[in-house]
């Protein structure tokens, strides 16, 4: 399966800087890259450079209508978008988007021929408290419940912990193995033909823990938040995982 590395460049960018970024990208052999953007720059991001994928950040759940402010699958599709984060934590945690929300997100982007990136992970007190595949077997299953079980093998799933999002720390290898493994149990537990199912690692993924957690068993990718915002690193990442065995 050939690896996904994702960026996610959040809330940040500007025309000027997102040219200066994309004029240092050069794609990488051997890895699947996408950048996943804010709305008002997919126009900016059709000329990008030739076999990078784009993608968004979020999607209405909503068809079309009377839904201020939301932004349809069918429109991303109009730029081109392959990808769409869905579910991600801080939509989660700050905006109040609940389990059910994301599977219906997941289904529209769906619906329009994309790939939704369906992100689930723990916070700190959850993983203390032993929680880690409870918390994640309930994400899974709600979108489970919505797209089916054949729709669920056609999406990608990023493992995010909570607590390595953004704070430098990330989880080690052994960790995120031992998770992608649980993920990878509960698919397959459920009817999914897990196999099929690419699995990103995210969380301070850096130039210098990229190699040993893309090594790891069952990551087949990442998903990269502020190391995807310098061209030097973000290609150095998507080299580790174009490298890793
Ligand atoms: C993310 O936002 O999905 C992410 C993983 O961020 P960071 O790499 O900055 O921790």
């Amino acid at each position: 399966m050939l690896r996904l590395v994702a960026g996610n460049w959040k809330m940040n960018g500007s025309l000027a800087a997102n040219r200066a970024l994309l004029d240092q990208l050069v794609v990488v052999p051997g890895v699947e890259m996408a950048v996943c953007v804010p709305y008002p720059y997919l126009a900016q991001l059709q000329d990008r450079p030739s076999g990078l994928q784009l993608g968004a950040q979020d999607v209405s759940e909503h068809e079309a209508g009377a839904y201020t402010g939301e932004v349809s699958a069918a429109m991303l599709g109009e730029f081109g978008c392959r990808y769409v984060i869905v579910g991600h934590s801080e939509r989660r945690a700050l905006f109040g988007e609940a389990d059910l929300v994301v599977g219906r997100k997941a289904r529209a982007a769906q619906a329009a021929g994309m790939v939704p990136i369906v992100c689930v992970g723990e916070t700190l007190d959850e993983r203390d408290g032993g929680q880690v595949m409870a918390v994640i077997g309930r994400q899974l299953a709600a979108v489970l419940d919505v797209v089916g079980v054949e729709a669920m093998a056609r999406l990608v799933l990023a493992y995010e912990p909570v607590w390595a999002i953004g704070t430098g720390r990330s989880a080690t290898a052994g960790q995120v193995a031992e998770v992608h493994g649980g993920i990878r149990a509960w698919l397959r537990a459920h009817g999914v033909d897990a196999k099929r199912v690419r699995i990103l690692y995210g969380g301070s993924v850096k130039p210098d823990n990229a190699a040993a957690i893309f090594a790891a068993v069952d990551v087949d990718g990442g998903l990269i938040g502020g190391a995807s915002l310098v061209a030097e690193d973000f290609m150095a990442i998507c080299r580790a995982a174009a490298d890793a065995v």
